[in-house]
C-alpha cells in the first residue's frame, strides 16, 4: 500500500509526487488519461517555479525545449521589467507546459497509472480509499491535484466560493499557411484586445483570442478553423491564413478558491485548490510552489514526526497566497476590457508601473520572488536542498536529534532552511526552539 495517492499527473501532481518520494514515501499517482498529453495551457515558467526547478536538478532536462527567456513579465499586458529582480533567473522561462511535467515524470521512482480517473473517494481514521478506473486504491492520504474541475472536490462536496466566468476565451495552437512579414516573429507580450499570437516550435504558433464572436458563442461551441481564422484576421489584417488547428478550448475568467485546503486526509494543490484567469502567468506557478510546500510536510506527517500544525500550515501559508493572485487577476481582467472608462483605468496604471518601487513591487509579485510565510525570513537560492528532501542546517553545530530531518552542511553563514527553501533561523538564539517548532522534537534526548 503506497503512503500517499495523488489524483492527477499534471505539473502539480507530478512535482508533489517528486517531492514525497525524495523524502522516501511510496506515491501512486492516478491519472484520468491513457497517455501523457502533449497540450500545454501554459507556455512560461516564472524566475520563483525557476529557482525550484533548477534546485531540484531539472533545469539540464528542460533547457533543450526552452523557447524564450523574457526579460518581463506582464500585467495584463503592461510590461513589467524583471532584470534587476534578485534572482539568478531574472526572466521568465519560455517553455511548454507539457515539457516541465513530463521531466518531472521521468523522475518519479513509481510510475504513473494512466486511465485511472477518481470516481469516489472515503476516508477513515487509518487512510483514504479512492475508486479511480474501476478498482479502489488504500492509501494513508490523497492528494487532490486533478485540475480546475477537480472531481475529488465535486465528491467530497468541498466549498469552492469566488465569481463565474463572464468573459470566454479561446486558445489555440495551430499552423498558419501565410502571415504577413512582422506578425508573430517572436514572442512580444500580450497586448490588450483581441488576444495574441506567437510562435512556437515547429512550424506552430499559439494563439489566444478573445474577441466579440468569442463572447457570444457558448462555452460548448466547438472552436472552429472559421472562428480562429476571422479572430486572427480583425487583429492582424489579410494575409493571415489559417492551416491545421492542432488543438483549441474555451476558457473563462471564473475565479474561485477552496475555502480549506485540507479535508481530513485530503490536500488539495493546484488547479483543484483554485481557478483564475491566466492572465500575467501565474496558475501553474501556483501549483508548483503549492507542491513544494506540501510535500515535505506530508512526508513529515507520514513519518511521524510533524510537530503539531505543521500540515495545516499548507493551508494557512499557501491560501492567502492563491487569494492575492485571485485579486490580481481580477484587477488585471478589468483592465483588459475593451471600454473606455477600463481604458481609462489603464492609462493611469501605466502611468503608475512607471515609477520604481510600484514596478518592482508588482515585479515581485508576479515573479513569486516576493512570497514569504510567517516564521520564516525570505528564501535561500545558494544552499541547494538536501537530495532526500532534508532540511538544511550550515554555520551552526546542530544539537543532537535531528540529524534524520535536518542536513549538517557547514558554511560560515548560520542558516536553518526547510526543504521548501524558506529560512526559519538566521543565527543568534533560538535554533533548537526553531527545529522544534518545524520540524519536532528530537529523536534522542
Ligand atoms: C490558455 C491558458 C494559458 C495559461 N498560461 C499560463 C502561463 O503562462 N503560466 C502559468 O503559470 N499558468 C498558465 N495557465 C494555467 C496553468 O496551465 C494551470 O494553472 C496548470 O495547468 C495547473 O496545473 P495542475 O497540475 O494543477 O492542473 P492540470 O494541469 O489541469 O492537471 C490536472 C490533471 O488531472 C487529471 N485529472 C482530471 N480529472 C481527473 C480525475 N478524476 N482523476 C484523475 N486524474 C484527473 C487531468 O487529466 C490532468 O492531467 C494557463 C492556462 C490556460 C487555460
Amino acid at each position: 500500500m503506497p503512503d500517499v495517492l495523488v489524483a492527477g499527473a499534471g505539473p502539480t501532481g507530478l512535482l508533489t509526487a517528486f517531492e514525497l518520494e525524495r523524502a522516501g514515501l511510496d506515491v501512486q499517482v492516478l491519472e484520468r488519461d491513457a497517455e501523457a498529453t502533449t497540450q500545454s495551457k501554459a507556455l512560461a515558467l516564472q524566475p520563483r517555479s525557476v529557482e525550484v526547478l533548477a534546485d531540484r536538478g531539472l533545469l539540464p532536462v528542460l533547457e533543450p525545449h526552452v523557447e524564450a527567456r523574457l526579460p518581463a513579465g506582464h500585467f495584463s499586458g503592461l510590461p513589467i521589467d524583471y532584470t534587476d529582480l534578485p534572482t539568478c533567473f531574472p526572466h521568465q522561462l519560455g517553455i511548454e507546459q507539457a515539457h516541465v511535467a513530463a521531466a518531472i515524470e521521468a523522475r518519479l521512482r513509481t510510475p504513473v497509472l494512466r486511465g485511472a480517473a477518481v470516481t469516489a473517494v472515503a476516508q477513515d481514521d487509518e487512510g483514504v480509499t479512492v475508486t479511480a478506473g474501476g478498482r479502489e486504491h488504500r492509501a494513508g492520504w490523497l492528494v487532490a491535484a486533478d485540475g480546475g474541475h477537480s472531481a475529488v472536490r465535486t465528491v467530497l462536496g468541498a466549498a469552492f466560493p469566488g465569481t463565474s466566468a463572464r468573459v470566454s476565451l479561446v486558445v489555440a495552437d495551430l499552423r498558419l499557411t501565410s502571415k504577413p512579414d512582422g506578425v508573430a516573429d517572436g514572442w512580444q507580450l500580450p497586448s490588450n484586445g483581441s488576444g495574441y499570437l506567437l510562435p512556437l516550435s515547429g512550424g506552430r504558433y499559439r494563439t489566444v483570442v478573445f474577441g466579440e464572436e468569442q463572447q457570444r458563442l457558448g462555452r460548448d461551441a466547438p472552436v472552429t478553423p472559421g472562428e480562429l481564422q476571422r479572430a486572427l484576421t480583425a487583429a492582424h489584417g489579410p494575409g493571415i491564413e489559417v492551416g491545421e488547428v492542432l488543438w483549441a478550448s474555451r476558457f473563462g475568467d471564473a475565479a474561485r478558491q477552496l475555502e480549506r485546503y485540507r479535508h481530513g486526509r485530503v490536500l488539495f494543490a493546484g488547479d483543484a485548490a483554485h481557478i483564475h484567469l491566466p492572465v500575467g502567468g501565474q496558475g501553474l506557478n501556483l501549483g508548483l510552489q503549492d507542491a513544494v510546500n506540501l510535500g515535505w510536510k506530508l512526508a513529515a506527517r507520514v513519518r511521524g514526526h510533524a510537530p503539531a500544525g505543521l500540515l495545516d500550515s499548507y493551508h494557512d501559508e499557501r491560501h492567502p497566497i492563491a487569494a492575492r493572485v485571485l485579486v490580481s487577476t481580477r484587477a488585471q481582467a478589468v483592465l483588459g476590457v475593451p471600454d473606455p472608462d477600463a481604458a481609462a483605468v489603464r492609462a493611469v496604471f501605466t502611468e503608475l508601473l512607471a515609477v520604481p518601487e510600484a514596478r518592482r513591487a508588482v515585479a515581485m509579485e508576479l515573479s513569486g520572488l516576493g512570497i514569504t510565510y510567517p516564521g520564516t525570513t525570505g528564501r535561500v537560492t545558494d544552499v541547494p536542498a538536501a537530495p532526500d528532501g532534508r532540511a538544511v542546517l550550515t554555520g551552526a553545530e546542530p544539537p543532537a536529534g535531528w540529524t534524520d530531518r535536518v542536513e549538517h552542511r557547514g558554511g560560515t553563514e548560520p542558516r536553518l532552511v526547510r526543504p521548501d527553501g524558506y529560512v526559519v533561523w538566521a543565527g543568534g538564539p533560538g535554533l533548537e526552539e526553531a527545529l522544534r517548532r518545524w520540524f519536532g522534537a528530537p529523536s534522542v534526548q
